[in-house]
């Protein structure tokens, strides 16, 4: 396997786009496309675009690191013949991080013995080129319905939990109402409970469904959404670490 050495830093962000079939928080679901062939990728932008997701796409190994460094994604779909390396080292490398996403493989391997490396190696699913378009776009969304996926999960941290598909909060029994951005930054805090989640994180995050992002907007809604979770005797904690962003923890009374 020959290892992805070629350093590019560029990588292509296809532009904003309407946010139909999206999370019910408002917020598009971000999918990064790793493939070289430019054709396919633009296939792949138009499809998934109109489904609602929003799209970044890397040509090389080198640019896909460097986005899924910068960016959280909710799901991949890689090629695992690129140019300056192998699909599947990346796929490795993906699984074993500590924010793991869906990926779908998308190659043009078809033998059965490539099939069966990729899934080892962690690919969530695997369609083989030639595909038909609205098959990738179905299979992104079963991913995304999957335990530990963005659809379909119930998400709990102390006594707070989170439907996200019904964006139902509750702290205990009681049904906690919270407006969209504040439940966004929540569900983003519990997805990666005990973790530092950056500011920039969260208003990229928020930025999917805010036109004008102020400099304050994260601050506010944070502080907004703490004293919620406090007045409803929460056992989930969110605190500031001044200068990053937000821990959310539980605390053991
Ligand atoms: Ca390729």
């Amino acid at each position: 396997m020959t290892p992805c050495s070629n350093r590019s830093r560029k990588v292509e962000r296809w532009p904003k786009l309407s946010m139909i079939g999206c999370l019910p928080c408002g917020r598009a679901m971000r999918v990064l496309v790793i493939e070289d062939e430019a054709r396919i990728t633009e296939i792949l932008q138009e499809a998934l675009s109109r489904a609602g997701f929003v799209i970044d796409s890397a040509r090389r190994c080198a640019e896909a690191r460097d986005a899924l460094s910068v960016t959280v994604y909710d799901a991949a779909i890689l090629d695992l013949g690129l140019p300056d390396g192998d699909g599947l080292d990346l796929l490795a490398e993906l699984q074993s991080s500590r924010n793991r996403i869906p990926v779908l493989v998308l190659t043009a391997r078809d033998a059965v013995r490539d099939r069966v490396s990729g899934l080892d190696a962690g690919a969530d699913d695997y369609l083989v080129k030639p595909f038909a378009t609205a098959e990738v776009v179905s299979r992104i969304k079963a991913l995304l319905r999957r335990p530990g996926g963005a659809l379909g999960v119930t998400l709990q941290a102390g006594n707070v939990s989170f439907d996200t598909i019904g964006r139902d909060v509750r702290v205990g029994v009681t049904a906690l109402p919270l407006p969209r951005r504040e439940g966004a930054i929540l569900e983003h805090l519990m997805r990666r409970l005990g973790r530092v989640v950056p500011k920039t994180v969260l208003e990229e995050r928020l930025y999917s469904s805010d036109d004008v992002l102020e400099s304050n907007a994260i601050p506010v809604h944070v502080h907004h959404l703490r004293r919620k979770l406090e007045a409803a005797g929460a056992t989930a904690e969110i605190h500031t670490v001044r200068g990053v962003g937000y821990l959310l923890t539980e605390r053991r009374d």
